[in-house]
């Protein structure tokens, strides 16, 4: 069966976006690891669920803004289709400010079926996890939930 590369996790209304446990702790822990740098990664997974992440190298020096070169990326895309998942969401820290979109955040967003989560290192102790949906030309919060499911 043909899946496609590109996922869609809001787009069922009886299954809510989940993150696995062990995914969410992984982020954090490199994320801290790159504090006080900005550190981004690919989520990917099937459905609504994920259960794997890619981390992404930094591009450029502005440490304020997100964004990617295209070569790691395509090769991050190309990782995913191969392990027959689907690409659902992306992940970048704010080490420091709130876990709020920033004008540039929007200005740089081009997959609104994704996920778009943000996460929020101003105390680093506590670090405040976001996930928004692109809706009407804006970021929506969404809630998720977490999962333990073993693979
Ligand atoms: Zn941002």
């Amino acid at each position: 069966m043909y899946i496609d590369l590109l996922g869609e996790p809001f787009a069922s209304k009886d299954t809510r976006l989940s993150i696995a446990r062990k995914v969410q702790k992984q982020l954090l822990a490199e994320a801290q690891a790159s504090w006080p740098h900005e550190y981004s990664a690919l989520l990917y997974g099937r459905g609504a669920s994920i259960c794997g992440h890619l981390a992404m190298p930094a591009s450029g020096h502005d440490r304020h803004s997100f964004s990617w070169d295209g070569p790691p990326f395509l090769q991050a895309l190309k990782q995913i289709r191969h392990s027959r998942m689907q690409w659902l969401g992306v992940l970048h820290s704010h080490p420091h400010t709130p876990p709020t979109p920033s004008s540039h955040d929007a200005a740089g967003w081009h997959y609104p079926s994704l996920s778009y989560w943000i996460l929020g290192m101003q105390t680093p102790a506590t670090p405040l996890w976001r996930v928004y949906q692109w809706v009407d030309g804006g970021f929506a919060v969404r809630s998720y939930t977490v999962s333990d499911d073993s693979e």
